[in-house]
């Protein structure tokens, strides 16, 4: 376990080959995402910003809010079982092709360490030897481009959530800094030291792989009856594994995809490109691949199966639910409420007055100003006061709300009333009650 015996380093050899160049196009894909989306505009916002002092998420061009919740869940909601969904079917392709971590060690740490160490064989040589002024030069310089990348990325990561032109120009708070340090730390130590540890004591997604894949599900597997017996005379020519352990030297994790799949594997598919190139070279096909233990096993793979369907169709309820809920949003918050210290008054011309705050604010960042219009309902005769209301993207603004009615006897002591606020593309409907006071309403009661 992790502190109960000596770590054994791992040098992963270098390597290329299909699977590797199209793991570089995810890597590219994804750094666009980390880099370039937080300086995108839309509206006048970043594409994507999670605002949590103001508690509101930006997502291109729509402005979500805490009455928003209900979506926000629905879509984490939808986005954890889309992960099961996947991995059901696809195995831990996330692990070897889209994690962060993996992402990093593979796209800058590990060649920077190349780099600046040289490969597998001369790391390990330096490692072994005593600490030279050549060794505490590269390490030092090492380090240090370790650091540059671990700050670079937590200040990508913090853009989302601090704004990448205040961030990066120094007019974040202190907080924000702080965050970047806590998780450049945490990105140092990881390159520096923990690495493939993280996959294989900490990461949670990997604990629960067992529950979530079966015989079905893709995973990288060593042909044994193709591979096997390893070694020997006429391996070469017969196709069988030559024993070169070059699939081990590659591997990240430190394992022997020869012995069987196994939890540590992140499914980079490195030992499918180095047996590729081995057994290329001798004029057959690689024996590591990817497949399924159903086929290994001789049967047919079922990519319909229960769980896929039934993820399948939760899957298709949530989005089904969320895009009703998006269909029918109002892109604006309103709330009404009673002005403190005031039920109702009986004004010099005898009309009964309720006076409430009305609290508007606007989230559609897409239209510029808006204007807002105030109506009642339920109230016969009710002569409706409010301030003219126009609020850019964002503003929010309280104002008086006054409602008058022409004292009568037909009134109940508290009428139910909607006050309709509307801009020229939503309406929203708040329930509110109207005080009359017994005494001036129905004599007696
Ligand atoms: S066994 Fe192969 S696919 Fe799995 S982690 Fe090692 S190199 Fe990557
Ligand atoms: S790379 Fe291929 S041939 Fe070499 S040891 Fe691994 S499985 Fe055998």
């Amino acid at each position: 376990m992790l502190f109960s015996h000596a770590r054994r380093w791992v040098y992963p050899l270098s390597v290329d080959g299909w699977h590797q160049r199209m793991r570089r196009w995810t890597f590219l894909a994804l750094h666009l995402v980390l880099f370039v989306t937080p300086w995108i505009m839309i509206g006048g916002h970043p594409a994507l910003l999670f605002d949590l002092e103001a508690r509101r998420l930006y997502a291109f061009g729509s402005i979500f809010t805490a009455a928003d919740t209900l979506l926000l869940l629905l879509l984490l909601l939808f986005l954890a079982f889309a992960l099961f969904f996947f991995t059901s079917l696809y195995g831990r392709l996330w692990c070897g092709y889209g994690c962060p971590q993996t992402v990093f060690l593979d796209a800058w740490i590990r060649p920077l360490e190349r780099w600046i160490e040289g490969d597998r064989a001369r790391r390990q040589q330096r490692d072994l030897g005593p600490w030279t002024f050549d060794k505490v030069r590269r390490k030092a310089a090492k380090w240090t481009l370790f650091a540059l990348v671990a700050v670079i990325t937590s200040m990508a990561f913090m853009s989302f959530f601090a704004g990448a032109r205040e961030l990066w120009t120094g007019r974040a708070g202190p907080v924000e800094y702080a965050l970047v340090g806590i998780f450049a730390a945490a990105w140092f130590l990881d390159f520096v030291w923990f690495r493939e540890q993280f996959c294989n004591y900490v990461c949670p997604y990997a604990r629960f792989q067992s529950a979530l894949t079966d015989e079905d599900t893709l995973i990288i597997s060593y042909d044994t009856a193709r591979g096997e017996p390893r070694g020997g005379l006429g391996a070469r020519e017969e196709g069988r594994c030559i024993a070169c352990n070059k699939c081990v030297a590659v591997c990240p994790q430190g394992i022997d995809i020869r012995d069987g799949f196994q939890l540590e594997c992140v499914a980079c598919a490195r030992c499918v490109d180095a047996c590729g190139d081995v057994m290329g070279r001798l004029g057959h096909e690689s024996l590591v691949r990817y497949t399924t233990l159903a086929e290994t096993q001789g049967r047919r793979t079922h990519w319909i199966r229960p769980r896929t369907v039934v993820y399948a169709g939760l899957l298709t309820g949530i989005a089904a639910a969320w895009i009703g809920l998006l269909a029918t949003r109002t892109p604006f918050e309103a709330t009404v409420s009673r002005a403190p210290g005031s039920l109702f008054t009986v004004d010099a011309d005898g009309e009964v007055r309720n006076t409430y705050l009305l609290s508007i604010t606007n989230n559609d960042p897409r239209q510029g100003e808006l204007p807002f219009v105030v109506r009642v309902d339920g109230i016969e005769g009710a002569e409706v006061t409010a301030q003219e209301i126009r609020l850019a993207p964002t503003e929010s603004r309280t104002v008086p709300l006054v409602i008058r009615v022409r004292n009568r006897t037909d009134l109940p002591r508290t009428v139910p009333i909607k006050v309709r606020v509307s801009s020229p593309r939503s309406e929203m409907v708040l329930d509110a009650t109207f005080k009359t006071g017994g005494s001036i309403v129905s004599p007696g009661s």
